[in-house]
């Protein structure tokens, strides 16, 4: 069994040939077109303009540019052609549908064309399955756990998937059966990240966290303080806005010059208390978003483990699970509560074709999976896209577990 994915549900166009034993053949995500555009986006007014501002067209182009090269070179890579694969699976939602739609028309062609099955994929459910690729024996990867784990990586798990656009606690009964334990009421903590990135003019492209992480440690803990998120709410929900807004406000009080982007007052200040209190943000910052996390996560282990006695594991995915803190901090409180953590490696963490393919292949193994469509799809074809599709049920007992 081999399977191709396909991912452009936000801004990575990405690709990748995986075997159902879980061996990773090939892995290609693009950023070059990607990073173009947006260079582009911020020189030049004019297409500024054009775009009026809005960044899923221009998103829609790159992935249209990069789509055909990046499937191409994941087939290279893999030594393979679209003869030798079983099935494609392609990101359906949630995401961007105009986005969607390239990666979706560019698999219904390849399944048009060789006579495939289809697999529709969610991302969210890809960002939490693909950890079960990475406990296989034929999984070449490195894999951040507390111990060695002795097996598969079995349902029922508890996953906290952290991201761009999501901040999900969900509670994963078995293939497709999800409890949601919580989620964020406005912003994830990958958009927190990307700001507090943008704010201290460290880096205009979307993902600002990798540029936070660097610098954060470097910081005085008690030059800035920020308070923790909804402490009196006693659920699992998320909050990041407020903390947006307190790293703003520290940034804005001090009159910091923090690149030329940025619409934020520019003032001379000495250097040296510039960088006390651009480190000092981040490192407060980052702090405080992570014990946010880990005060959710402690909560919804004691929630889970009433709901599925027998989970053993947290699994931690999505973008921000790449952060080195962000391990080390869950790791110690998933210890506490003896569970073991379970993180993918920072390359299957952020958007990536590998964990498309993967979940592709857990569906297409039960029988959930589409007929080959037909050969060409007229021009008005309305395609199976899900820009707004949760991951299961939210957990109702929720509400009262939390008085
Ligand atoms: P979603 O999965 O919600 O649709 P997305 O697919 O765009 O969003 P991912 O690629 O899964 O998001 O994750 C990207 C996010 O992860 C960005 O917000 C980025 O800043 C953040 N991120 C990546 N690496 C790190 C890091 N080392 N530390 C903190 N945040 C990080
Ligand atoms: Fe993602």
């Amino acid at each position: 069994l081999i399977i191709l994915g396909i991912e452009t549900s936000c801004d990575d166009t990405a690709a990748a040939v995986v075997r159902g034993n879980g061996e990773i053949l090939s892995q290609v995500v693009s950023s070059q077109v990607k990073i173009a555009f947006i260079s582009l986006y911020y020189v030049k007014a004019d297409l500024l303009a054009k775009y009026g501002g809005v960044a899923p067209k221009m998103a829609e182009e790159a992935h249209s540019l990069a789509i055909d090269p990046v499937v191409q070179e994941a087939l290279h890579k893999a030594n393979l052609t679209e003869r030798d694969l079983s099935a494609v699976a392609v990101t359906i939602g949630p995401g961007l549908s105009l986005c969607l739609r390239v990666g979706v028309q560019k698999a219904r062609k390849i399944a048009g064309q060789f006579n495939l099955p289809i697999v529709g994929v969610h991302h969210m459910e890809a960002h939490a399955l693909v950890a079960r690729q990475c406990c296989l024996p034929a999984s070449n990867v490195f894999l951040f756990m507390s111990r060695l784990i002795e097996q598969d990586l079995r349902f029922p798990f508890l996953a906290l998937l952290i991201s761009g656009g999501h901040n999900l606690l969900v509670l994963a009964h078995n293939l497709g059966q999800y409890t949601q334990l919580g989620t964020t009421i406005d912003d994830a903590i990958g958009e927190a990240f990307d700001k507090t990135a943008k704010w201290l003019g460290l880096d205009m492209r979307r993902s600002g966290g990798p540029a936070v992480e660097k610098l954060a440690l470097e910081g005085d803990a008690e030059s800035v303080k920020f308070s923790t998120p909804m402490k009196q709410h006693k659920d699992c929900n998320f909050s990041y806005a407020g903390l947006k807004t307190q790293v703003r406000l520290a940034i804005e009080s001090k009159n910091i010059n923090v690149g030329k982007y940025s619409n934020i007052t520019v003032f001379p200040v000495p250097i040296f208390v510039l960088l006390m209190t651009t480190l000092g943000a981040k490192w407060a910052f980052q702090r405080v978003a992570v014990l946010h996390l880990e005060e959710r996560c402690e909560r919804a282990i004691e929630w889970a483990l009433k709901i599925e006695p027998s989970i053993k594991h947290l699994v931690v995915s999505g973008g921000v699970a790449s952060n080195k803190y962000v391990r080390a901090r869950l790791d110690r409180a998933v210890k506490n509560n003896s569970l073991q953590l379970v993180c993918p490696p920072p390359s299957l963490c952020t958007d990536n074709g590998v964990m498309v393919a993967w979940t592709g292949i857990e569906h297409f193994c039960v029988g959930r999976f589409d007929p080959p469509p037909p050969a060409d799809d007229p021009e008005d074809f309305m395609y199976d896209l899900r820009p707004r599709w949760p991951l299961g049920e939210e957990f109702a007992e929720g509400r009262s577990e939390a008085r």
